[in-house]
């Protein structure tokens, strides 16, 4: 069989090379998607991820002369800051260096200098291009070609060695590095772009638009969990329905826009005065739901009773007019007899309606026999 080409053989690996980075789209977008709320655990994954690519493009290398060795290794240390942080390309940097120091040769100091320069490239487009021009493949058109000048590197070996290896070598390394870097670059720019996408659905999906807060979906998700977490661990939950007393006159005689902003008002006092763990809710219209996981009833009966205060004491400026208004508040805690998710919502509901009936403006429990009156303000 006939021996192939020096070239065919570099393009063939090289080529595997850039195919093999392609994989790293698929895990990029995996740590995109589980972390995207963990900025520090997500860097660090994101450097072994560019890490781990770049020792294996080495795996794909085509030895060129005794210990010279030609890859890709530079794309995804080039690529490591703009698409994963300063964090993940100095981690990237330091694990695909170890890597080719492990490997020795002679061409272990330029293939080092020339990781290190890829990286700092990376570093420094990424300091200097904004971070939303990243989503899109402009800068990659300057990185590609920029980070490509790694290759270079070979002439910290004295001329007489460098030059052959750069006439054989180079070229090649040079023009698959910046088409890697164009490639995975725009791979994972596509893919981040995805990411966002499907954040932003899913924040859509689960708040309300006027207030921010959590909507009736998101609400029902997150009772059911609390209600299987405390029956599991035998602790308190309960929850609290409000509604806005007579809120239908706000929007008759101010207008809907009064109407809004008492809403987003009470939804930002009610989100200030609860604790990080619990859940406020938009319920429905001018209805709210307050979940108070690890609340026993006496513990939530004084909490509804201050946020009851703090409403109707509450000023909300609205076209140079003052507003106010007042809450019913109905409370329900699970208990055996009402020991489930949608039984603690009726329960909450029905003590709401007392309330509403009581005269509004008042808290009612559901184990209460009648109406609890306020307690006289001083
Ligand atoms: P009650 O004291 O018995 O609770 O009476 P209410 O007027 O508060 O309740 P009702 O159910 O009669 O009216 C609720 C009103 O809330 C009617 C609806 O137009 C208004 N509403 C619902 N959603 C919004 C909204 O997003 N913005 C505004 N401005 N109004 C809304
Ligand atoms: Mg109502
Ligand atoms: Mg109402």
């Amino acid at each position: 069989m006939e021996e192939p080409s020096a070239t065919a053989t570099i393009a063939t690996a090289l080529a595997g090379g850039v195919g093999l980075l392609a994989l790293v789209t698929l895990v990029y977008g995996t740590i995109l998607y589980r972390l995207g709320e963990r900025p520090r655990m997500r860097q660090l994954c994101l450097g072994l991820l560019f890490g781990i690519g770049g020792v294996a493009a080495m795996l794909q290398s085509v030895p060129i002369s005794p210990g010279v060795f030609l890859d890709v290794k530079a794309v995804p240390v080039a690529l490591a800051a703009p698409f994963g942080g300063p964090l993940a390309a100095m981690l990237a940097a330091g694990m695909v260096s170890a890597a080719r120091i492990a490997i020795g040769g002679a061409g272990t100091i330029p293939g080092v200098v020339g990781i290190l320069v890829a990286g700092s490239v990376g570093l420094l487009l990424q300091r200097l291009v904004p971070a939303a021009e990243w989503r899109n493949s402009r800068p990659l058109f300057i990185l590609g070609p920029v980070a490509s000048l790694h290759s270079l590197s070979i002439f910290v070996l004295p001329w007489e060695v460098a030059l052959p290896v750069f006439v054989d070598g180079g070229i090649p390394i040079a023009l698959f590095t910046a088409a890697g870097i164009l490639l995975l670059g725009t791979m994972l720019a596509r893919e981040r772009r995805r990411v966002d996408t499907e954040h932003m659905l899913r924040n859509a999906a689960l708040s309300d638009p006027l207030t921010g807060l959590a909507n009736r979906r998101a609400f029902f998700a997150s009772i059911d969990r609390a209600v299987a977490s405390a029956l599991r661990h035998d602790t308190p939950v309960s929850l609290l329905m409000l509604d806005i007393d007579h809120f239908k006159q706000v929007n008759d005689s101010r207008g809907h826009d009064a109407g809004d902003a008492v809403l987003v008002s009470l939804s930002r006092l009610l989100q200030c005065s609860v604790r990080q763990s619990d859940l406020v809710a938009r319920f429905g219209g001018e209805e709210f739901a307050i979940l108070l996981p690890n609340a026993p009833g006496d513990g939530a009966f004084l909490l509804a009773e201050r946020l009851r205060r703090a409403v109707r004491d509450m000023s909300i400026p609205q076209d140079g007019a003052i507003l106010h208004v007042t809450v019913s508040i109905g409370l329900s805690t699970l208990a055996p007899d009402i020991g489930r998710a949608d039984a603690m919502i009726k329960a909450a509901d029905m003590a709401l309606y007392r309330a509403q009936q009581g005269g509004r403006d008042r808290v009612c429990r559901h184990a209460d026999a009648g109406v609890k009156r306020p307690e006289p303000v001083s």
